[in-house]
């Protein structure tokens, strides 16, 4: 694996956030009781909700691109890549062989002692070319550790959480990352999907 990096990434990855992208107005959520309060739009569209009931945040831009701000990930571009198991760089699908999945992971303090077996993850897999290319370009990248992924499963997502006032929704500033079925997550308003990375195998790069 190349140690090199680049001080400023020449690739635009599909899944990065730019700074003319905003969130939607506070102003379009309201309460729905199902019979339990939950967030909703005042104005519902089709995809505004996942499978599994939850509500993902809307994400604005005006007509001209803005810059790439390579820290964050837009949630829609990230919630299609990791559902559809795409390339979070390229968007084509991700690498795939006998052994899963091609996921570059690293491991954070809040894993499993198990890692990479059973840890959780809101980054897209990849497709060969993009891995080595985020290998030579990412300052993350001598933390990566190549992984084969047989059974990533979908298992809940991060967002906004938000507490009722009586009046209007207000958000309390955390971002928890929750497994779908956790009650909390009527009052989040989703922004990434979480992945279980289970029958992982650590791999060279390909
Ligand atoms: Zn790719």
């Amino acid at each position: 694996m190349s140690k090199r990096t680049l001080s400023r990434p020449t690739v635009e990855p599909f899944v990065v956030a730019y700074d003319d992208e905003q969130g939607g107005p506070l102003a379009d959520l309201t309460i729905e009781l199902t019979p339990k309060p939950r967030l909703a739009y005042k104005v519902m569209q089709p995809d505004d909700r996942d499978r599994r009931g939850v509500l993902w945040a809307r994400v604005d831009r005006g007509p001209i691109k803005g810059r790439p701000i390579f820290a964050f990930m837009n949630s829609e571009r990230q919630r299609e890549c990791m559902y559809d198991l795409l390339c979070q760089v390229c968007a084509e699908p991700a690498s795939r062989n006998e052994d899963g999945w091609l996921f570059l992971d690293w491991r954070m303090p809040q894993d499993p002692p198990t890692w990479p077996e059973g840890s959780l993850t809101n980054m897209p897999p990849l497709c060969v070319a993009c891995a080595r290319v985020a290998v030579e370009q990412c300052p993350n990248a001598d933390r990566f550790v190549p992984l084969r992924v047989k059974l990533p499963r979908l298992w809940g997502v991060s967002g906004t959480a938000y507490t009722w006032t009586g009046a209007s929704w207000l958000s309390n500033d955390t971002i928890p990352w929750l497994r779908y079925g956790d009650e909390r997550l009527n009052a989040v308003l989703a922004s990434q999907l979480i992945r279980e990375l289970c029958k992982v195998t650590v791999v060279d790069l390909p």
